[in-house]
């Protein structure tokens, strides 16, 4: 079976979030259970400058306003087509947009070229390959589906992975003519988004099925509240719609051969986990002591509640806890953060910006990790969380309800518990969580147990690759049938 991945990110290239970690991890999970995936990406300056030989196998001479050519490149275990599309992507900044954070104007433009390359590649544009299933994750792949629909790729099964439903793809109705779709596709059923073009809702519509990262946000987005305008149509769609758990990459996340970490472990030699703690401490200028560090590490948005985070720092501080913030974002939250750091010396460290080596140590040396999102598809870094024995502290939605158990006194007597629920947008809530863990870790042989349980849970890929796996052998049968 040969898959093609669509997709604006994958790690180790080019992350913004958790989708690059899935689309550079699920293709190797798949290659082991004889799935062949290969990714298209863009061909930012990064991407770009890690191909070693070029070898153009496909070439356009108008792709979007410029000339453009699509290069093999084997990066590590990934088998990957770049799209090397200068006007498009040969730009400093970000993926999305210039060093300020502010959007490209002509993102459509940029990603509706990703879309036409994707479903021209399904329709049999490279010589020596043609997928059998197309797979597009998030709203920059999600033309690809579109082009398919209304072109000749019509008969090749295809999969929606929603990563985000947050982020959608509008545009104004004027770019529809600069898309080079059939005029029926601008309707209901189509690409047409109130007024406008939208294009995750393009894809939504063409797909074969649609996924999610967890059961529960598939549940979710059914609903007004989650749903971002979508739930109407995701509704409609059902029967087509998946919820499959992320995995993460264990070799990658392995606390036992982590460059990251001033010390190795493993969850029988938990003990080794202090000179991580005290590495920490030296790090984020904290006081050396042996209560609790809950860290963070997170994006610092609405989404992830790092509002009521900063609500909730004075009493949490005042229990006892240490906090150690590693993030980047909402202007508004980074100063709210740096002044509870400036109100808390010695209690509270922050560290702005992104840091992929300080995000492991922190996962190898804290006692637990916040995560108090208002909804949250899957969520990542409570499973790094779970197998580095630093106890997640999670709000009860999406990934985080699905993937945490919470340590209630069955659970706890039962052995099973992994860490901490709590009811989603509630300060008094989250407050609880903190000082019901707080209880906990007073008593070393349960958070142990805590830490243990965590630590034995499968979060590797092998399982998440199995359902899609099988996912895909479904669409296949009803291709043939
Ligand atoms: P999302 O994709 O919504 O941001 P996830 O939890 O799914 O959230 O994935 C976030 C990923 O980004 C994780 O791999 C996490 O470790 C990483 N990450 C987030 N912020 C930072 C940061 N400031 N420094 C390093 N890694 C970060």
């Amino acid at each position: 079976m040969q898959v093609l991945s669509v997709t604006p990110e994958i790690f180790p290239l080019i992350k913004t979030g958790g989708l690059a970690d899935v689309t550079g991890a699920l293709p190797v999970a798949l290659n082991a259970l004889g799935v062949r995936t290969r990714s298209l990406v863009p061909g930012y300056p990064v991407v770009m400058g890690a191909l070693k030989k070029k070898k153009a196998l496909h070439q356009y001479t108008a792709l979007q306003g410029g000339k453009a050519a699509l290069h093999a490149a084997e990066i590590g275990d990934l088998d990957m087509l770049v799209l090397d599309a200068p006007h498009l992507f040969d730009r400093p900044g970000g993926p999305y947009g210039d060093a300020t954070g502010a959007d490209w104007q002509d993102n459509w433009r940029r990603f509706a070229a990703l879309g036409r390359v994707g479903a021209d590649i399904a329709a049999g544009a490279l010589k020596d390959y043609r997928p059998d299933i197309v797979h597009a994750h998030d709203w920059q792949s999600a033309m690809t589906l579109a082009y398919m629909r209304y072109g000749e790729a019509a008969k090749v099964p295809s999969v929606m992975t929603v990563h985000n439903l947050a982020f959608q793809g509008q545009f104004g109705a004027s770019i529809f003519s600069g898309l080079g779709l059939p005029q029926q596709a601008m309707a209901l059923d189509g690409i047409e988004y109130y007024g406008g073009v939208g294009f995750l809702k393009a894809g939504l519509q063409a797909a074969w099925a649609i996924t999610t990262v967890s059961p529960t946000y598939a549940q979710e987005i059914r609903t007004p509240a989650f749903g971002m305008g979508l739930d109407g149509l995701i509704n409609l769609r059902a029967a087509a719609l998946h919820g499959i758990v992320n995995g993460i990459d264990v070799d990658i996340w392995n606390p036992d051969a982590d460059a990251h970490l001033a010390a190795g472990y493993s969850a029988k030699a938990l003990k080794a986990r202090k000179a991580n703690k005290r590495a920490i401490e030296e790090r984020m200028t904290l006081d050396r002591d042996d209560g609790p560090i809950y860290c963070v590490v997170s994006r610092l948005t609405w989404q992830k509640g790092i509002d009521i985070l900063a609500s909730i720092i004075d009493p949490v501080i005042a229990s006892g806890a240490r906090l150690a913030i590693l993030g980047s974002g909402d202007a508004g939250l980074e100063g709210a953060l740096l002044a509870a750091a400036a109100r808390h010396r010695g209690r509270v460290g922050v560290v702005i910006g992104y840091d992929e080596g300080l995000s492991h140590l922190l996962q190898g040396g804290a006692d637990g990790i916040l995560i108090p999102s208002r909804f949250e598809p899957c969520g990542l870094t409570q499973l790094y969380g779970l197998r580095y024995g630093c106890v997640p502290i999670v709000a009860r939605t999406g990934g985080l309800a699905d993937t945490v158990i919470d340590a209630n006194e069955a659970a706890v007597s039962a052995g099973v518990a992994t860490g901490f629920q709590f009811a989603p947008e509630n300060a008094g809530d989250f407050h609880h969580a903190i000082l019901r863990a707080n209880a906990l870790y007073g008593d070393p042989a349960a958070w142990a147990s805590l830490q243990r349980q965590g630590m034995k849970a499968d979060v590797s890929w092998d399982r998440s690759a199995q359902k899609y796996a099988a996912l895909y052998r479904m669409l296949l049968s009803k291709r043939d049938a």
